[in-house]
């Protein structure tokens, strides 16, 4: 079992480091918010002041911060964890970030002498709670065998997308498709509404049929067919629009940077800037459909 650092312990990084105390490893924990950090103690796990504590004399770092920005404080500040950590810690950034900070934080980290993962995930809140979450990793195969067994402590897929930065290029594709269906489907519910077409017909109909999609049958938008979504509790994130906004930017910017076409993904992007400009940063980007209905 391993000794572990983890920093981040928000709607995501909260369940994934009490799933690594069940799976037996020792953690020291650190957030910004102090109630995160007691939260955690309470799991099993020591309270730290700083990233500095947390990241001190452990063999990994484990980081679940919001940004590319909170990722270059918690690696490369002065008080970060390559100022910190002992030789040999292994370092693996889930939070979902630009590639570029990505190569940039992996470039530092490897000129300091540690071996580093950007490690993002895809499964959501309700997979980081079951410990199901899909990992998609950037860095050497080496790096990834070593982290291989940590990251089974909270999820279910472990992928090695290949060198550096390659796991937030698959992180920001995939959430491009996700966003995109979750819109499509928003709109097929609201157009089944207008027609009088009831909505568990309407699931039970699609989710059989080409136009499903884990959006629809994991995730479902309306109240009802899927019971555990947030559509079922006023849409309480889940994933916040403004986290899905952030991502969707991301792929824009990295389409801009490769010259690849992205319409569907541009007015992805767009929809979803109106969404949370109009005070729904904090609430499930799957609200969105009350936008649709001309609700929000
Ligand atoms: P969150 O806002 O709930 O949690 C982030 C946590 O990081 C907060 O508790 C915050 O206090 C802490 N933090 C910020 N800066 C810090 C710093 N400098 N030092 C220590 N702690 C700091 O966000 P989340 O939903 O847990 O998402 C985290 C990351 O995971 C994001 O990059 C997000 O895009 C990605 N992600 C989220 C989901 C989801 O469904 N929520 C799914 C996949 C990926």
């Amino acid at each position: 079992m391993a000794t572990i650092g983890f920093i981040g312990l928000g709607n995501m990084g909260g369940p994934m480091a009490r799933n690594l105390i069940k799976a037996g490893h020792k953690l020291k924990v650190y957030d910004l918010r102090p109630e995160a950090v007691q939260y955690l103690a309470q799991a099993g796990a020591k309270a730290c002041q700083s990233i500095r504590e947390a990241a001190s004399g452990m063999e990994f770092v484990v980081s679940m911060v919001p940004t590319g920005k909170e990722s270059r404080e918690v690696y490369l500040g002065p008080e970060g964890a390559l100022a910190a950590a002992a030789k040999g810690t292994v370092l693996l950034d889930c939070s979902t970030i630009d590639v570029e900070t990505a190569r940039a934080v992996a470039k530092a980290a490897s000129e300091a002498g540690f071996e580093m993962l950007d490690a993002p995930v895809s499964g959501g809140q309700m997979g980081a709670e079951a410990g199901t979450l899909t990992f998609m990793c950037g860095g050497s195969s080496a790096t990834f065998a070593k982290a291989r067994p940590i990251l089974e402590g909270m999820g279910r897929t472990i992928v090695h997308a290949g060198g550096p930065g390659n796991g937030q290029a698959a992180k920001i594709c995939n959430n491009m498709m996700a966003a995109i269906n979750m819109i499509g489907t928003c709109e097929a519910f609201v157009l089944a509404e207008k027609l009088g077409l009831d909505k568990q017909v309407l699931f039970d109909i699609v989710s059989k049929s080409s136009g499903s999609s884990f959006q629809l049958t994991n995730y479902c938008p309306v109240p009802g067919p899927v019971p555990t979504t947030p559509a079922n509790r006023g849409y309480q994130p889940g994933f916040a629009a403004k986290l899905m906004w952030k991502d969707l930017r991301l792929a824009q910017d990295a389409a801009r940077q490769t010259g690849a076409a992205t319409p569907m993904g541009a007015q992805a992007q767009a929809l979803m800037a109106l969404f949370a400009n109009a005070g729904n940063a904090d609430m499930d980007f799957s609200g969105i459909i009350q936008m649709i209905r001309g609700k929000a």
